[in-house]
């Protein structure tokens, strides 16, 4: 018996045959109002690898992500994390035009998908009046009801993994930039995501305290998490990047391996690298 699913189409596919993809992104299109940002996305992150998305502003990232995140929804296409399809249940009925009938997801349902996502922003977000810790315990608390002493055993092991284990009891105004940010890593990583999402992590940071975020990213990757990074930071895609995407206006110009930094082929992409590196 043959098992098409171990049948690999393509020798330079450097991917277990038959794996699933962490996310799949077919011909995503968003527009709000009469701006259409994102034209015919195309995807796809097989798990444990690093997708590093470049791109000047304005041209669809943070919407990109988001979308995959659904904290927006999408106008055309499909998304789908882990094999499934976000925000919608497959009926396998078909309409009156002989298309495929989907139904919206309940709230518990989109919750459950959320889960498999922790993201991280260009700012922190952390609670003021909150510590490192009670930062990290709170979604473990009150979104997964654990109990408190779990929790902190776990968001003490989270802040240790960001290197923050001696700043636990510190306020965010207490913090650095660097520190703070590490801080909303930890929070993501202590709702045990399977997928980091980071939206230019580093943009709003002194550049003297990029390094130490870089850093804890890089840690991240080598310990197989699975990432799709916005970021500005060449260096970073160069050295811990799996794929390398550039988008402009809505749509991916070009991608490959890290090796497309130093050989461009599309004159957008190589003209964007000109203006950051
Ligand atoms: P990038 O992250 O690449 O800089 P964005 O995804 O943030 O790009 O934005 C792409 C475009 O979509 C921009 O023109 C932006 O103004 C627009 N946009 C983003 N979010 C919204 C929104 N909620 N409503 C209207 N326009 C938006
Ligand atoms: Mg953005």
């Amino acid at each position: 018996m043959t098992d098409m699913t171990t049948f690999s189409t393509s020798a330079s596919e450097p991917v277990p045959s038959g794996a699933i993809p962490a996310v799949k992104a077919t011909q995503v299109h968003k527009a709000f109002g009469s701006l259409h940002v994102l034209k015919g996305v195309d995807l796809t992150v097989m798990p444990g690898t690093v997708t590093v998305i470049l791109g000047p502003s304005g041209s669809g990232k943070s919407t990109f992500l988001r979308l995959i995140n659904q904290l927006e929804t999408l106008t055309g296409g499909e998304i789908e994390v882990d094999g499934e399809l976000i925000g919608y249940k497959r009926t396998g009925r078909t309409d009156a035009d002989g298309r495929e009938i989907w139904q919206t997801l309940d709230d518990k349902a989109i919750a459950a998908q959320r889960s498999k996502l922790g993201m991280v922003f260009q700012r922190f977000n952390l609670f003021p009046h909150m510590t490192a810790i009670e930062n990290v315990m709170e979604a473990p608390v009150h979104v997964k009801h654990m109990n408190k002493a779990e929790a902190r055993e776990l968001a003490v092991a989270e802040l240790q993994r960001v290197g923050l284990g001696e700043r636990l009891d510190y306020y965010p105004s207490e913090l650095s930039g660097g520190q703070q940010q590490r801080v909303a890593i930890a929070r993501a990583l202590a709702m045990k995501p399977e997928i980091m999402l980071f939206d230019e992590p580093t943009s709003a940071l002194d550049p003297e305290l990029v390094g130490e975020v870089l850093n804890v990213m890089l840690s991240l990757a080598k310990e197989g998490m699975t990432m799709i990074v916005v970021t500005h930071e060449i260096g970073f895609a160069r050295e811990v990047a799996d794929q390398v995407v550039f988008m402009d206006g809505g749509v991916v110009v070009e991608h490959g391996g890290p090796d497309i930094i130093d050989h461009p082929s599309e004159p957008r992409f190589k003209d964007f690298l000109q203006h950051v590196l």
